[in-house]
C-alpha cells in the first residue's frame, strides 16, 4: 500500500512557494478554486481551452438545471462577488445554463483578481514534474509541476506550477455509442450524422433535426432533455420522428421517480414516461450497439437485441451515452484511480453509481481527492470519473478543502462539512446506466 503524505509540506517547499497553482478549466469548479485561492492570497493561473470561460456550460446553455440558484453558487465566489455589489438571483429558481454563465460565472471570471490570471483559448495538453517522468521518485514532491499548454496561436509552452488542480470536467470526452465502450466500428461512415449530447433542438441546431428520423441513444437526463425537445419539434415540423434507444430493459434513472426531491428532475422523468406511453417517442430497449453503417437513405445502427442481430435505421443520432474523464494529459502524473469508476480511489466508494444515488454522497475534501502525486488534485465533474451524479455543491466543498490544504490550513481542510441540497434519489438500480445529470 502506498503511503500518501497528507501534510502540506511538499507544496510549500521554498522552491515551489513562489510558483502559481495551475488550474485546468474555467468551468464553475475551476473558477471556484480560483476564488478560494484568491481569498487565501495564493497565486494561480487558470487555463481554459474555450474561447471564453465556462465553454462547456455554454454548449448546453439552453438546458435548464435542476438545482435552484441557492445551490449553484460557491460560497467564496459569492463573498468576492457581493463585495463588488453582486446579488444572488432568486434563490429558489433553477436557471438555464446560459443564465448561470451570464449572471454568475461570467461576473466571477471578470473580477480583477481572477481575470488577470485566466488564459482562455489555452489547452492543457500534458502535466508532469519539471525534468521528471512518472518513474523518477527522488526529490519528486519538491520539484515543480510542468504544465504543457497549447496557446491560441498554436505555440507550445511549459508553465511551472507548485500544485495542479484539474477541473477540466468530462463534457469534452463523451462515451462512444458502442455498448462495449470501445470506439464504434463504422463511426467514420456516420460521423456527420451524429451529434453530441444536449443539442439545441429548438434553437441553434433545429435544421439538423427537422423532418428527420432522430434516434437518441442513452438513458440519462441529457437524453430525456433532448427527447422532450424533439417531441415538441415533431409537433411543429412534419416528418420528424423520435426514437429512444437504450441498452437496458428499462431507463430507470430517467423514468419518473416519485421520491426525487428535485422537482424539475422528477418532472422530466414523468414527462418522458408520458411521451413514451402516448406514442410520441418510440422506445427501443435492450439494444446493444455493435457497429454502424451508412445506407442510401441515412444510417443504420447494428447490434444485438434479446439474442438476435438487429439493425435500427435513422437519419440522425444524438449520442447521450454520458461522459468519461480524459486521462491522456495525465499520463506522467502518478494517479490512484478506482478501476471501475475512474475516480480517485478514496472517493469512488462514496459515488459508485452501482450503489449510490445523487442524494447519498458523503461530504469529502482534499483527503479523498489525494493522489500519490503530492499537490495534484482532480476536482469537479472529472473527479467523479464515469459516475454521472456530480453536483456543484459537492465540487465547491472539494475546492474549499483543497485550497485550505494548499494554504497550510490543515484544520480547515479536513473539516468537510457539506450541506448538500435535497437532491433526491435518482436510482440505485445497478443495471440502469446513465445517471442524474448526464
Ligand atoms: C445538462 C446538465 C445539467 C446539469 N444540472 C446540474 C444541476 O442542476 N445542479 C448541479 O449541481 N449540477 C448540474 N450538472 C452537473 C455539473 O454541475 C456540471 O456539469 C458542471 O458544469 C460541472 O462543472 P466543472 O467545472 O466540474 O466542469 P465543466 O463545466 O465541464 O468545466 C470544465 C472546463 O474545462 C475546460 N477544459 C476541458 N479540457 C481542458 C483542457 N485540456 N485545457 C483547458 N481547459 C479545458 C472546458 O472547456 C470547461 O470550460 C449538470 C450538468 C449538465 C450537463
Amino acid at each position: 500500500m502506498t503511503l500518501i503524505d497528507l501534510t502540506p509540506r511538499a507544496v510549500t517547499a521554498p522552491r515551489l512557494a513562489t510558483l502559481p497553482v495551475a488550474i485546468i478549466g474555467a468551468g464553475p469548479i475551476g473558477l471556484a478554486a480560483a476564488a478560494n485561492l484568491l481569498e487565501r492570497g495564493i497565486d494561480f493561473l487558470v487555463f481554459e481551452i474555450g474561447d471564453d470561460v465556462a465553454a462547456s456550460v455554454r454548449s448546453w446553455g439552453h438546458t435548464r438545471l435542476f438545482s435552484p440558484w441557492k445551490h449553484l453558487v460557491d460560497p467564496a465566489s459569492r463573498r468576492l462577488l457581493e463585495s463588488e455589489g453582486w446579488t444572488l438571483p432568486d434563490p429558489d429558481r433553477a436557471p438555464a445554463g446560459a443564465e448561470l454563465v451570464e449572471r454568475y460565472i461570467a461576473p466571477l471570471a471578470a473580477l480583477d483578481g481572477i481575470a488577470a490570471r485566466t488564459r482562455t483559448r489555452t489547452e492543457v495538453i500534458g502535466v508532469s514534474r519539471d525534468g521528471m517522468d512518472r518513474t523518477r521518485s527522488q526529490g519528486r514532491a519538491s520539484t515543480p509541476f510542468s504544465v504543457r499548454i497549447r496557446t491560441a496561436s498554436g505555440a507550445i509552452e511549459d508553465v511551472a506550477a507548485r500544485a495542479v488542480i484539474d477541473a477540466s470536467g468530462t463534457y469534452l470526452s463523451p462515451n462512444p455509442l458502442s455498448s462495449s465502450g470501445l470506439d464504434l466500428r463504422g463511426m467514420s461512415e456516420i460521423a456527420d450524422r451524429v451529434t453530441a449530447a444536449l443539442p439545441d433542438v429548438l434553437g441553434r441546431d433545429r435544421a439538423q433535426f427537422a423532418g428527420r428520423r432522430v434516434t437518441v441513444v442513452g438513458a440519462g437526463h441529457s437524453a430525456a432533455n433532448t427527447l422532450l425537445a424533439l417531441v415538441k419539434l415533431a409537433r411543429e415540423e412534419p416528418g420528424t420522428s423520435v426514437t429512444w434507444l437504450i441498452r437496458n430493459a428499462r431507463a430507470a434513472r430517467v423514468s419518473s421517480s416519485p421520491d426525487d426531491e428535485l422537482i424539475g428532475r422528477a418532472h422530466l422523468g414523468s414527462r418522458v414516461d408520458r411521451a413514451v406511453e402516448g406514442g410520441d417517442i418510440a422506445l427501443v430497449d435492450s439494444f446493444e450497439i455493435v457497429r454502424a453503417r451508412r445506407v442510401d437513405d441515412g444510417l443504420e445502427l447494428v447490434g444485438h437485441r434479446r439474442g438476435e442481430v438487429v439493425s435500427h435505421p435513422a437519419d440522425v443520432v444524438v449520442n447521450a451515452t454520458g461522459f468519461r474523464p480524459d486521462l491522456a494529459m495525465l499520463r506522467e502524473v502518478r494517479l490512484d484511480l478506482d478501476e471501475i469508476v475512474e475516480a480517485p480511489r478514496r472517493l469512488a466508494p462514496l459515488i459508485d453509481p452501482n450503489v449510490h444515488s445523487c442524494g447519498t454522497v458523503e461530504p469529502h475534501g482534499f483527503r479523498e481527492l489525494t493522489h500519490p502525486e503530492p499537490g495534484f488534485f482532480i476536482v469537479g465533474m472529472k473527479s467523479y470519473g464515469r459516475a454521472p451524479t456530480f453536483l456543484l455543491a459537492t465540487g465547491y466543498e472539494q475546492v474549499r478543502s483543497v485550497a485550505a490544504w494548499l494554504a497550510g490550513d490543515t484544520a480547515s481542510a479536513v473539516k468537510v462539512d457539506l450541506v448538500l441540497p435535497a437532491t433526491g434519489v435518482c436510482s440505485t438500480d445497478a443495471a440502469a446506466g446513465g445517471g442524474c445529470c448526464s
